[in-house]
């Protein structure tokens, strides 16, 4: 295959989204993208470029005295009758165009077109973000070389649609259980119904008051769902287990050890048992180069409610933060697109941000 990301291409972010969206990179089949990706660092003599899987890094190494990451996932979720891309006025549809290819071509564009950026930069495009965690390129760069990620702020270009993000929340699933005595339906008073018995939890589900908390000027709104619900042997048996998933979704202000405390709170006198969970991060808006990051943008930052890879990069003690063109609403959809005026807002935040002073 001929590289499409011609130096033309490279050069103007619209134009690098959609050649980005048109190489199709469904997760696990990122090594196409991937090539073409290296192949246009390995050229740029300011960038040391390096490769994991199917995770490009590059880097500056100018001796600045701080150092930032852009970040960007390559992967996209299953194609949906959206691929290639289309343009309809101002907006390019397709699969990817919001999450995130349009965050991935300024990472590429900044990388290429920005030889002397005011901080050392690393970039990264990586692998597998849409799936199982143990598959996510950033998580198999920590494993494998967590000094390439050292830094003293990351952003990820994930869809924020122009609004800056800060941190996120973090996520629990556990599997909360009523228990009974099996019996045959026809003499059901020899028997306690396991599912009848769930209907004190859902009730403390239904009148569960979420938390709404602020940090640094950044709310974030908590909430607990059941998500799944089991339970039942046959047509003529009393049944004697009912499991109900719940999924927490918590501030940043609690670890998960506190999360699943407040869970236990929550449904005392029952059997709980956590089967997931990530930590949230906190919003990370005072070191330099986000202060300055902020300045750029003039806007305040909201909280980030979905769980994102910021997390990753909080836990090794980087602040992190989320901005990019493309509206999270539409990630994931059918009719997923991305505004061109949104794309170009947002590549001249950056550039203002990373150029020399
Ligand atoms: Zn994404």
């Amino acid at each position: 295959m001929e590289n499409p990301l011609t130096p033309e291409v490279l050069a103007d972010p619209v134009a690098l989204t959609r050649a980005l969206v048109d190489i199709e990179s469904v997760s696990r089949n990122e090594k196409a993208i991937a090539d073409c990706v290296e192949e246009v660092l390995r050229k740029v003599p300011h960038l040391s470029t390096h490769r994991h899987g199917n995770t490009v890094m590059a880097r500056t190494e100018l001796g600045r005295g701080q150092r930032v990451v852009l970040a960007g996932h390559l992967d996209t979720v299953p194609l949906n009758n959206n691929f290639p891309s289309t343009m309809r006025g101002d907006l390019m549809y397709g699969c990817g165009t919001s999450d995130m290819k349009s965050g991935v071509a300024y990472a590429l564009h900044l990388a290429v077109t920005l030889p002397d950026p005011r901080y050392d930069v690393t970039y990264f495009f990586y692998e597998a973000e849409e799936i199982e965690s143990k598959y996510n390129g950033l998580f198999l760069v920590a494993e494998a070389y967590p000094q390439w990620l050292t830094a003293d702020f990351a952003l990820l270009l994930e869809p924020t649609y122009g609004i800056v993000e800060a941190g996120c929340q973090g996520t629990m699933r556990a599997v909360v259980a009523t228990t009974g005595v099996r019996a045959h339906s026809a003499r059901s008073w020899h028997g306690v119904n396991a599912i009848h018995g769930a209907g004190e939890l859902l009730r403390r589900l239904e009148t569960y008051q979420a938390r709404r908390v602020v940090i640094d000027g950044c709310e974030y709104r908590e909430g607990m769902n059941a998500v799944r619900i089991a339970g039942g042997v046959a047509g003529n048996v009393v049944p004697d287990l009912c499991e109900i998933e719940v999924n927490y979704r918590f501030a940043p202000d609690r670890t998960p050890a506190d999360a699943e405390a407040h869970l236990r709170e929550v449904f005392a006198g029952y059997e709980l048992r956590v089967t997931d969970s990530a930590a949230g991060a906190a919003p990370g808006l005072d070191a330099a180069p986000a202060k300055e990051f902020l300045a750029a943008v003039g806007a305040a930052p909201i909280g980030k409610l979905g769980w994102t890879d910021v997390a990753r990069f909080a836990a090794m003690g980087v602040p992190a933060l989320n901005f990019g063109p493309g509206d999270p609403n539409l990630a994931h959809h059918p009719d997923e697109h991305v505004e061109i005026s949104k794309i170009r807002d947002g590549a001249a935040t950056l550039h203002r941000w990373l150029a020399p002073a």
